[in-house]
Formats: structure tokens, C-alpha cells, sequence
């Protein structure tokens, strides 16, 4: 058995998770980010010993603990490079944990994590080769060559989010322009549906009652309810987003040729309505003719992705 540990800006998630990669108990706390990180790490491991005990399980039953968390991380070392939102900075996690359970502890980064949890027990179940995108406040992006996360010589690859679809396009948080995050994010879409609505100046699109006039009460799922009833703005909108998606899942595809890509994060509880369109679009747009084709697949797991991912990064 092992533990799988998914620490996000809002919660941190504890899972103890069997060798098929089922959750079989979880338990979460908010991660109160702005306190020492000393603080927020003795958290995690009382949190996983928690789990353990309450499940009927000694310490010596679990294997090791795999922590999934959001930014650069250096497994190698135990440490966190650079984690932004949780103020973890070149932080010696690994060790600090074991100050309160002296276990064995793997790092990975959460969206390389969600990846392998979808490949060892999601969409990508059995899948040796697999791409996972996570669409969220940002764009990330999880390889699986082999059944393993690649990221690069110095753990900070895999960042597809941050490859430019658009020259001289939309700043991105990282400094760039044109990014595929900054169109193709759940982010992304709210500024085009938001954008796309106050160009409607006679206010005729059915969104502008969904919001009941307020522009900040646009969500990722806005344009695609409005387009359930059939709103034009809302279909066109719709329209725009799924050629930024399908874009850069070709270029994705025309690269590494996984068995499966998978879509992940909050849009893709849209299931069929996103992915369906994307099929069309990807297809026609790929290099590969007569040789077996990418299966595009939205995710399954939800969020346990990111605790499953974490619970496989020791095997
Ligand atoms: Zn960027």
C-alpha cells in the first residue's frame, strides 16, 4: 500500500492507494498556504499517518509516501525548487517529513502527476505512451514515455502549456506571448466568453442573462450552457476555443504520437461536448496517415488524479 499526496494551494489531499491505483481512503485539510512551510509539511505526514491508522494499517504497511505538488520540483534531492503559490523555495521536503514519519519520499510535479495517475488507472489505463492536459487556472502538462514522467535532464520539462500557438499573441504570466495557456486555460476561455459578451452591445446573447448582467460572474462553464440552449455568440465563442485546443493537441501529437491524450481539469467534466469537436479538428490537422491514430480521451479520474499519480511516482 502507499500514500499518495496531492498538496494544492487550497487543500492538501491524502490518499492511501493500492497497487491498481485504486483510492481505497482520503482525507483532506486546507493548506492555509501563507504559514511556515515547516508547518504546512509536519501537516501532510500526521495527515498520512492519520489515514493509515484509521484504516487499520501500521506504519510498516506502507511502502513509501509520493507527494504531487504544483511547480518545480527536484526528487532527486527530496527538495521543492520553486512552488509560487504554496511559498516553498528550494524547501527540503523529503526531510522535514521524515522528522515526523521516517518513510521513504518521492517528488513530482501535480500536473506530471495527474498524468501518471490517469496512465497507471484513468482514460490511459494500460497505456505505455500517454499526454495528459490539465485545463485549469492555468494550462499543465504531464509526458508519460514508457509509463514514466519525462521531464527533461533538470525536472522542470513538460511544460506544453508554455509552447506559442499564436505569435506575438496575449501576454502570459510567464512572460511570453501567444502561449497556448493563455487561449486554450479554463482562464483562456472565461477572457474570450467575457470579451466576446461586451462586444455584444445590444446584450442579444442569452449569456448576458446567465450572468444576470454581471460580466465577473462568467465561468468556463458559461459559453457551453449558452450553447446548449442554442446561443449563437455562444457556439461561435466555443468555436474559437476548440481551434486553439485542437491546435496545439496536433502539435502535441505530430510530436510524440501517444496512445492516448488525455484532457483533465474542470472543462472536461464537459465530457463528449469538448472532446467530440476536438476529434474533428485534431484529425485534420495531424501528419500521420495509414498508421494507427491517437485515442482523444477526457479524463476519469477527477481530482483523485493527482493523488494516484503521486502514489505510483516510487514504483
Ligand atoms: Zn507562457
Amino acid at each position: 500500500m502507499y500514500i499518495g499526496i496531492d498538496l494544492g494551494g487550497t487543500n492538501i489531499a491524502v490518499g492511501l492507494v493500492d497497487k491498481e491505483g485504486k483510492v481505497v481512503a482520503k482525507k483532506s485539510i486546507p493548506t492555509s498556504a501563507t504559514r511556515p512551510v515547516s508547518d504546512i509539511i509536519a501537516d501532510m505526514a500526521n495527515l498520512a499517518l492519520e489515514v493509515t491508522a484509521e484504516n487499520g494499517l501500521k506504519k510498516e504497511d506502507i511502502e513509501y509516501v509520493g507527494i504531487g505538488a504544483p511547480g518545480t520540483v527536484d526528487n532527486a534531492n527530496g527538495r521543492i525548487v520553486y512552488a509560487n503559490n504554496i511559498g516553498f523555495k528550494d524547501t527540503p521536503v523529503a526531510e522535514i517529513f521524515r522528522k515526523t514519519w521516517d518513510i521513504p519520499v518521492y517528488l513530482g510535479n501535480d500536473a506530471d502527476c495527474a498524468a501518471l495517475g490517469e496512465a497507471h488507472a484513468g482514460a490511459a489505463h494500460g497505456c505505455n505512451n500517454a499526454i495528459m492536459i490539465t485545463l485549469g487556472t492555468g494550462l499543465g502538462g504531464g509526458i508519460i514515455i514508457n509509463k514514466k514522467i519525462y521531464s527533461g535532464f533538470n525536472s522542470a520539462g513538460g511544460e506544453i502549456g508554455h509552447m506559442v500557438i499564436v505569435r506575438d499573441g496575449k501576454a502570459c504570466t510567464c512572460g511570453r506571448r501567444g502561449c497556448w495557456e493563455t487561449y486554450s486555460s479554463a482562464t483562456g476561455l472565461i477572457r474570450m466568453t467575457a470579451e466576446a459578451m461586451l462586444a455584444d452591445h445590444e446584450r442579444k446573447s442569452i449569456l448576458w442573462q446567465m450572468v444576470e448582467g454581471d460580466i465577473d460572474k462568467v465561468s468556463g462553464k458559461s459559453a457551453f450552457r449558452a450553447a446548449d440552449e442554442g446561443d449563437e455568440l455562444a457556439k461561435s465563442i466555443l468555436k474559437d476555443y476548440f481551434e486553439y485546443l485542437a491546435c496545439g493537441i496536433a502539435n502535441i501529437i505530430n510530436i510524440f504520437q501517444p496512445e492516448v491524450f488525455v484532457i483533465g481539469g474542470g472543462i472536461s467534466k464537459e465530457g463528449e461536448k469538448l472532446v467530440a469537436p476536438l476529434r474533428e479538428l485534431v484529425s485534420r490537422e495531424i501528419y500521420t496517415r495509414g498508421v494507427a491514430q491517437t485515442q482523444l480521451k477526457a479524463a476519469t479520474l477527477g481530482n483523485d488524479a493527482g493523488i494516484v499519480g503521486a502514489a505510483m511516482l516510487g514504483l
